[in-house]
């Protein structure tokens, strides 16, 4: 029998913080659900105490789902607290608690003179606070993860001393965090070793890695670690995170799965949920998969060369490891229409891993009959996208009640907005460079806005003239991103939805909501 790899995903946690993706709770419930369903061993659902909307998230997972969850919290008490607060709904959860250890870290983090007056003394503060936090979380639970923040860049002298104090205060689990993607595989497994080597009771605690891709080898670097004894690997969905990201689910568990000689490892992943889930994710928050992704980009598994192809029709093998079917890639396009009816949707809905109310249904099911008058035929990404777009979405402040236009080679655009603002409803007109400047420009008028927009994508979600077009607008609002998405079959009314998001977004994270503490593993 081979030793099983823990999976502990953090989409919901390090994968949120990737710039511009911000997830509702209602959408995060819905991912940790998929994520169940791809038989994860652990999610890691938000950092409770960094906003209100962090901590009702982790609280509406614990209380949804029935797999370990874990939540975030410094090395301080108030921070366990919050997350045993959030978490305490669940059928099984673990405090992750972390603290920086690499003397760049304590030296800016810990400048305050009560840490310490030396890197020394400051060391030994940090220590004791990283025992404290382990011992205090010990209180509420069993499951405790430390993590020495930035390991990577740490003394490992010091490491070896701080994960020490850590297994001895009752941690069960001692992730390494790569936090800031620097080092390189042979480097991070030496890391790894050396803790079991230095530290006496290893053996108590799960070596668990936690790494980051600015180098691009956040994988690789996880795989090193494996190699060297570590038992659990913290990833997310798409590798999404901060900066350049963080290890890929998917790319880890296939690695496991297809070399499976090689390793003689395993997961207890379900591999044909991956499709579902990274698509879901990318919807969800706008991220979208790069085609040449490995796994789950669209191009993963089409064949262009001639030579290729004629070698896939005579034998797959020749030039594919793996299947499309092993990872849950249809072979087959389900094209849904107005005669498809309410039950053909929920169906076709369901094996896409959404689970919705009857009301939510109802809801989607109007949508749904709207645009298949427009465009026909529904395709899974065309059910993917309203999902993300219209049916888990908040009671927006800014609503679109109406809009005109009018465009053309010889005439400057000008736009007619009518926004609805609480009770009140707002119009106005503008010109603009083309139609959807002259709209967006309207909408700030309206509402006494000068927004900096920092990007504005369009896309078409599937093939045809008829097909739903995606847009997402990123704009920047007190020194913060915002991400809006919108989608329709008319590209304007996209783009007017998708700013109006995003300033419904942005509103809402200056009104207390969002989360602005930023700075973790
Ligand atoms: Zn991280």
């Amino acid at each position: 029998m081979s030793e099983k790899v823990i999976i502990f995903d953090t989409t919901l946690r390090d994968g949120e913080q990737s710039p511009g993706a911000s997830l509702n709770v209602p959408e995060k419930v819905e991912i940790a659900r998929q994520l169940a369903q791809l038989n994860v061993d652990v999610i890691e659902a938000g950092f409770p105490i960094s906003s209100p909307i962090q901590f009702e998230a982790v609280q509406r997972i614990a209380g949804s789902v029935d797999v370990t969850i874990a939540a975030l919290a410094r090395a301080i008490e108030a921070d366990v607290k919050a997350a045993y607060d959030a978490l305490n709904g669940a059928g099984s959860f673990r405090i992750h608690t972390f603290v920086g250890t690499s003397d760049i870290h304590i030296g800016e983090k810990f400048r305050d003179s009560r840490y310490g007056k030396n890197i020394k003394e400051k060391r030994a503060s940090i220590l004791k606070m990283a025992r404290d936090a382990v011992a205090c979380a010990k209180t509420f639970t069993d499951d405790v993860e430390f993590s020495p923040e930035d390991a990577g860049r740490t003394d490992i002298g010091y490491l070896a001393e701080v994960v020490e104090a850590a297994i001895a205060a009752g941690a069960t689990t001692i992730n390494i965090p790569d936090t800031t993607g620097y080092t390189m595989p042979a480097e991070f497994g030496g890391i790894i070793a050396e803790l079991r080597r230095r530290v006496s009771d290893i053996d108590r605690a799960v070596i668990s890695a936690h790494c980051h891709n600015d180098l691009g080898l956040a994988v690789a670097n996880s795989l090193a670690a494996l190699q060297k004894g570590a038992r659990q690997l913290e990833c997310t969905i798409n590798g999404i995170g901060e900066r350049a990201g963080n290890a890929s689910l998917e790319e880890i568990v296939m690695a496991l799965k297809v070399r499976g000689d090689f390793w003689g490892l395993h997961t207890d992943i379900r591999f044909e949920e991956i499709i579902n889930t990274s698509k879901m994710v990318s919807a969800f928050t706008g991220l979208v998969v790069q085609p040449n992704k490995a796994v789950v980009g669209d191009n993963a598994f089409s064949h262009e060369a001639g030579i290729h192809q004629d070698g896939v029709l005579k034998d797959k093998r020749t030039y594919e490891i793996m299947t499309p079917e092993s990872v849950g890639l249809p072979q087959t396009r389900i094209v849904l229409g107005r005669h498809s009816g309410r039950h053909g949707l929920a169906t076709r809905l369901k094996a896409l891993g959404y689970h919705l109310s009857d009301e939510e249904l109802g809801q989607v099911y109007h949508m749904f009959l709207d645009l298949a008058d427009k465009k026909k035929e529904v395709f899974d990404d065309d059910l993917r996208v309203l999902m993300g777009d219209e049916i888990l979405r908040r009671q927006d402040y800014y609503e679109l009640d109406s809009f005109h236009v009018s465009a053309g080679t010889t005439t400057p655009a000008t736009a007619t907005i009518t926004l609805k603002v609480e009770e009140q409803v707002i119009r106005e007109s503008a010109h603009g460079d083309g139609p959807v400047d002259a709209c967006f420009k309207a909408i700030d008028r309206a509402l006494g806005l000068d927004t900096n927009m920092e990007s504005y994508q369009v896309r078409s979600v599937t093939a045809g003239r008829e097909a739903l077009g995606e847009v997402i607008v990123r704009i920047r609002d007190q020194g913060r991103p915002f991400t809006g998405r919108g989608v329709s079959t008319d590209i304007i009314e996209a783009s007017v939805k998708a700013y109006l998001n995003a300033l419904n977004e942005a509103r809402a994270a200056t009104c207390g909501t969002g989360s602005n503490m930023k700075t973790t593993p």
